[in-house]
């Protein structure tokens, strides 16, 4: 462990408080969109947290982490609680890196082109195993994001349709920062048309059963519209330094 323990027990303390809050945050969106909190689930996405941070908030009770950079999961590995929680990855994601992740998460959540996706895929078969993937749709049209172009959401699925190490199970979305409240529940909204759509054209090994999307300042925002998967970082952990 690097930090020092008063620096432990009062990130432990700051989480259990968050924690709380961020939980009945979410079951409040969802009864007012008519829906079971345990429709939703809570990703906490652990960037820059240490991993006895991450340690002590599974042992409250969170299940699903995700880490958006390949250096810093790798480093933290071998300490983060996997026996009971779930380790997703969020983050942009180089052809190159993908050997590196492929035993060690449950869901890539940021596939954005077929290059990417028959990488896992090769990664996956000769491992004899079959990664689940979400595929990032770039809602927001930002020359700076990864993600599909939503125009081209659907061609891109065809294409990952027959890559037999992967399974597509649904769509995930990183919205404009500083978009307004109406402008993000209009990405979100957007998002859900697309996840409804896909899902009634029954494409073969492409299942809709994830749209991950919202985080800290808009996770109930997104909950209303039809999420089905938030990923919160600082509501539960602090501001990032
Ligand atoms: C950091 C991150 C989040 C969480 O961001 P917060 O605003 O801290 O909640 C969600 N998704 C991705 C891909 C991230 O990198």
């Amino acid at each position: 462990m690097t930090e020092n323990l008063f620096d432990y027990e009062a990130r432990c303390k700051a989480f259990d408080e968050q924690y709380q809050v961020v939980c009945e945050t979410i079951a409040s969106a969802a009864k007012r969109a008519g829906r079971k909190p345990e429709e939703i689930t809570l990703l906490a996405a652990t960037k820059t947290v240490p991993a006895p941070v991450i340690a002590y908030a599974v042992s409250k009770g969170l299940c699903c982490i995700g880490e958006n950079r390949v250096q810093e999961l790798l480093e933290k590995y071998e300490q983060l609680p996997l026996a009971d929680c779930d380790l997703q990855f969020i983050g942009k994601l180089q052809t190159n890196k993908v050997k590196y992740l492929v035993d060690k998460v449950s869901c890539i959540q940021s596939v954005d082109s077929e290059k990417l996706a028959q990488t896992i895929s090769k990664a996956c078969v000769d491992r004899g195993k079959v990664m689940p993937v979400l595929v990032e749709v770039n809602i927001g049209k930002e020359a700076s994001k990864g993600g599909v172009a939503a125009e081209a959401l659907e061609g891109l699925l065809e294409k990952l349709s027959p890559c037999p190490g992967i399974q597509v199970r649904g769509l995930m979305a990183i919205p404009p920062a500083g978009a307004t409240e109406a402008e993000m529940k209009g990405y979100f909204t957007e998002m859900v048309q697309y996840y409804v759509d896909i899902k009634s054209k029954n494409i073969d090994n492409v299942s809709m059963d994830c749209l991950s999307m919202g985080m800290s300042d808009d996770y109930a925002a997104a909950i209303e519209c039809g999420a089905t998967m938030v990923r919160v970082g600082s509501a539960l952990f602090g501001r990032r330094g």
